[in-house]
């Protein structure tokens, strides 16, 4: 196979990007920017490494943190349960392997939060052993280069890619390895417009020879999206308002929010006064007053679609309103860390009051 990892390897030598986690082999910082740039472009995820490096710079300062803090501080980068996890396998780590991490492939991958794909990504640039990562940017590369046919996204595809990046992997210095097939993906061999005409492996790559760049790799793509519709619920009074923290196993658990009447679709305001939670959470005694709707926006996850307005409710009176709620003073607000969508509004909000 050095037909193909040798020009990979050299082009990587020449090309790679110069960041914070490629001048380490330290396991912890590693497996920490393996889990920030799940999801998450790397000039956003930088910010995010550097700042948990820096406040947490060891598996043990991780672990005694409280989870608050470590979710304030991931704050803005989605996907909270990343963070949950991070921190359950720090205090795991703590309390079972002293604070070390594991340097075998199985415990490892047996951690929480640990999939297939970091594993062998700690595994390989730690450790050295001969584990492939297989990314979407691995998927594109192999299957434009090799011409391979079957869809990334079933279980046949997943097991041929797996296997031609095992093959490819014996013998190299591992880590260097994925990281440059991996690299040259995200720089080189992209999902558009790839410059083919530059590329050192255009001699042989069946894409190129076959003019099927724009058809590889095959997608079956059968997810679908969920609409869920959040009427946020802006109390207020004075310089108060009053969060929840959400619990449960849904999006975005711990995370703290205004109350949400979910309903099944965009419903009037009339409508959602009469639901029988709104007048849950406000006394109707209490002569509370709408002061302001924001139109209808929608927030995109991966398998959800959140349609949301925020419902600015003034109260005259905050002795009804339903005691489960965290009563906030509009300076403690930024304190609590809050869903993406949020963070626009708490500005607009604070503004206002
Ligand atoms: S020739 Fe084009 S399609 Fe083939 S590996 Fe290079 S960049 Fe990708």
């Amino acid at each position: 196979m050095n037909f193909f990892n040798s020009p990979v390897h050299s082009w990587y030598s020449l090309y790679k990007r110069d960041l914070p986690w490629r001048n380490t082999r330290n396991p912890y910082l590693i497996w920490l920017s393996e889990i920030i740039l799940q999801q998450t472009r790397i000039d956003q995820g930088l910010a995010y490494y550097s700042r948990f490096a820096d406040e947490f710079p060891t598996i043990s300062a991780l672990a005694d943190a409280s989870e608050d803090q470590i979710l304030k501080l991931w704050q803005g980068l989605g996907y909270y349960s990343r963070a949950r996890n991070l921190h359950f396998t720090a205090k795991f780590i703590q309390l079972n392997y002293n604070g070390i991490f594991p340097e075998d492939y199985d415990a490892i991958r047996s951690l929480k939060g640990i999939g297939e794909y970091t594993a062998a990504a700690i595994a390989s640039i730690s450790f050295n052993l001969e584990y492939p990562t297989v990314d979407g940017n691995v998927f594109r590369v192999l299957s434009r280069f090799f011409g391979i046919p079957e869809p990334i996204d079933t279980s046949t595809g997943k097991k041929i890619f797996n296997e031609l990046a095992k093959e490819l992997i014996i013998g190299t210095d591992p880590g260097m390895h994925n990281q440059a097939i991996m690299e040259f993906g995200a720089l080189q061999c992209t999902p558009k417009n790839p410059d083919c005409n530059q590329c050192p492996l255009n001699q042989r790559c069946f894409a190129f020879l076959n003019q099927k760049i724009a058809e590889l790799p095959v997608k079956q793509n059968k997810t679908k999206q969920r609409d869920r519709y959040f009427n946020y619920l802006v109390l207020s009074c004075n310089s108060h308002t009053w969060l929840r923290k959400r619990v449960g196993n849904d999006i975005w658990k711990n995370l703290f929010e205004f109350p949400i009447i979910e309903t099944d679709n965009e419903i009037s305001i009339e409508e959602l006064i009469t639901q029988t939670e709104f007048q849950k959470l406000v006394s109707i005694a209490n002569q509370s007053v709408i002061k302001n709707v924001s139109d209808w926006k929608i927030h995109i996850l991966s398998h959800q679609r959140i349609h949301y307005r925020f419902v600015r409710v003034q109260l005259t009176d905050e002795i009804h309103v339903t005691t489960d709620l965290i009563r906030v003073n509009k300076e403690d607000i930024f304190n609590f860390a809050v869903p993406k969508l949020l963070e626009t509004y708490l500005n607009e909000y604070v503004k206002s009051v």
